[in-house]
């Protein structure tokens, strides 16, 4: 089952597809992820990509593109995936057509209140990605990953002055998308003003009436 999942940064997408992906054992690919873990490694790609990431602008289409293009190839997303920030313009959905045929499209939606509240908290792990949130989700320790004890950070592009930037941003580039997916009639509306738990019981559910669960064999 090939996914796409779309909504606004800090709307917990990033959570949703970490469970969804284990659920439905199915990659969750983030590009954000890609890029972070690039910078990291101080790769060729990573130095191209630092400057755009860092600053909360959107990465040029034809290097996104590419770095989508080779993860699918993988055989680990012979079964499907779950993209996560990936297509962020029109431009990419309508490449990704070009890639693969996906089957559905999410578009998580919340009040704009939740979404700030949610971005401000975010923490992550240093070590292994792991996301928390220091009021609804947070680690045992704080500070401290539940998981692997790494250091818990907040994203340089989670700060206030760049979530302004990254939400304008989202607004003027997604309507395209959404009405792109509306068309193709493969994009399903989900209720994210919820309990994590919930919006993931609600995304099985509308796989389950989709008849998505019983082709990939889960
Ligand atoms: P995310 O973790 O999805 O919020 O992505 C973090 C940053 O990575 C974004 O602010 C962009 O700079 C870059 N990025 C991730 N996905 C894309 C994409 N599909 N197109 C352009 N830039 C992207």
């Amino acid at each position: 089952m090939k996914m796409v999942f779309i909504g606004p940064p800090g709307i917990g997408k990033g959570s949703y597809a970490t469970e969804l992906s284990k659920i439905l054992k199915i990659p969750h690919i983030s590009t954000g992820d890609i890029f972070r873990e690039e910078i990291k490694k101080e790769s060729e790609l990573g130095k191209q990509v630092k400057k755009y990431v860092e600053k909360g602008l959107l990465v040029p289409d034809e290097i996104v593109i590419k770095v989508v293009e080779n993860r699918l190839k993988k055989e680990d997303c012979r079964n499907g995936f779950i993209l996560d920030g990936f297509p962020r313009t029109l431009n990419q959905a309508k490449a990704l057509d070009r890639i693969t045929d996906i089957d559905l499209v999410l578009n998580f939606t919340a009040p704009v209140e939740t979404i700030i509240g949610r971005i401000s908290g975010r923490r992550i792990c240093r070590k292994c990605g792991a996301i928390y949130h220091v009021k609804f989700m947070p680690p045992r320790v704080p500070g401290k990953c539940d998981k692997c004890g790494g250091e818990l950070y907040q994203r340089e592009d989670d700060k206030p002055e760049v979530v302004v930037k990254r939400l304008k941003e989202y607004e003027e580039t997604f309507k395209p998308i959404i009405d792109y997916y509306k068309e193709k009639k493969i994009l399903v509306t989900v209720n994210a003003n919820r309990h994590l738990k919930e919006v993931v019981k609600d995304c099985l559910k509308i796989l389950e009436e989709k008849g998505l669960l019983k082709s990939s064999g889960n």
